[in-house]
């Protein structure tokens, strides 16, 4: 039975996904699987599209980068992973043996299969006779559960590269919950990155807990050394970097797709705009045959 809160949490899903499908109409970033999943279109203001394109851009930009460094026999788990339509978008583009895996709550992944039944193309890719795609339900809170899912049932390789993503999703959970599963990844998996899009110091008070939460969660990363080949800290990771959403927007975008993103609507709210991108960050944690994804900053 899941609480109200969790429903709430499950709700934001709803949100992120309708203002994907309004970013990618508009001609922001292409996704052909989007209007799959959307299921309530909604038209957004061109601030949020602004805001799920660098998003979208800081998605890619984390997936390019694993993807070149890897093996092409990998694994990727994205945690509260909702509506999320990376899996099938790295299938279209010819990345057929990772092992990808989703988790969600029951409710959301119930009807994330449901979508994808109802859409043959999206069906075919998730029933390869090879089993390569895992949408499954888990409260990221039960570490016990969430390792007899991934080791027992889906025997996932605890030594295979593997990328954890958190897009906007272990914000959700209370501080100890989400410390606790990044320890438990840092732990748990020899070669690794662990991935992070989200939200931090934002101006309402939920958002405020959720700052705190985040600068907590952050300061045994943070505080690691940012190059690799050191020991692990006490919860696994060996390096990692984090770049505000300003810093990757004008440092990792290449100046003529902003160009071009630029010219798509008519926009005025550059104040607005920067502040948004200075709550949000990209963070990676690498550790063993996995190098860090962002480049690392002088200091
Ligand atoms: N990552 C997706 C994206 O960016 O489009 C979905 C983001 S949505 C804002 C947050 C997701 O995290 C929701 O689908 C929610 O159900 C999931 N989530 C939050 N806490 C969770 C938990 N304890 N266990 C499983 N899923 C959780």
């Amino acid at each position: 039975m899941s609480s109200s809160s969790d429903v709430q949490v499950q709700g934001s899903n709803d949100w992120s996904i309708a203002s994907k499908l309004s970013t990618v109409t508009a001609g922001y970033y292409k996704d052909s699987f989007i209007s799959c999943f959307a299921q309530k279109p909604a038209k957004r203001s061109s601030l949020i599209h602004r805001g799920y394109y660098v998003r979208a851009k800081a998605m890619h930009y984390i997936f390019d980068r694993f993807l070149s460094q890897q093996h092409p026999k990998c694994q990727i788990i994205s945690f509260g992973a909702g509506f999320d339509t990376s899996y099938f978008t790295l299938r279209q583009q010819g990345h057929s043996q990772i092992q990808y895996v989703e988790i969600d709550f029951q409710d959301v992944v119930t009807k994330k299969w449901q979508l994808i039944k109802n859409h043959p193309y999206c069906a075919e890719l998730a029933a390869e006779k090879d089993t390569i795609y895992h949408l499954v339900a888990a409260d990221l809170r039960n570490l016990p559960s969430l390792t007899n899912l991934l080791f027992e049932k889906i025997c996932l390789s605890p030594s295979e590269p593997t990328l954890f993503i958190s897009e906007c999703a272990i914000t959700y959970m209370d501080e100890c919950s989400s410390s606790k599963l990044i320890e438990w990844c840092g732990t748990t998996f020899s070669n690794a990155v662990f991935a992070v899009y989200e939200q931090i110091r934002p101006n309402d008070g939920f958002g405020r807990v959720m700052q705190q939460h985040f600068i907590q969660l952050s300061i045994p990363l943070l505080s690691l050394p940012a190059y690799p080949d050191k020991k692990p800290n006490k919860i696994g990771w060996t390096s990692c970097e984090v770049y505000d959403i300003n810093e990757f927007v004008h440092q990792l975008i290449p100046s003529d797709e902003l160009d071009r993103m630029r010219k798509l609507e008519t926009f005025d709210e550059y104040e607005g705009f920067n502040e948004k991108c200075s709550h949000y960050i990209i963070l990676t944690a690498a550790k063993g045959s996995c190098k860090p994804l962002l480049p690392i900053k002088e200091r």
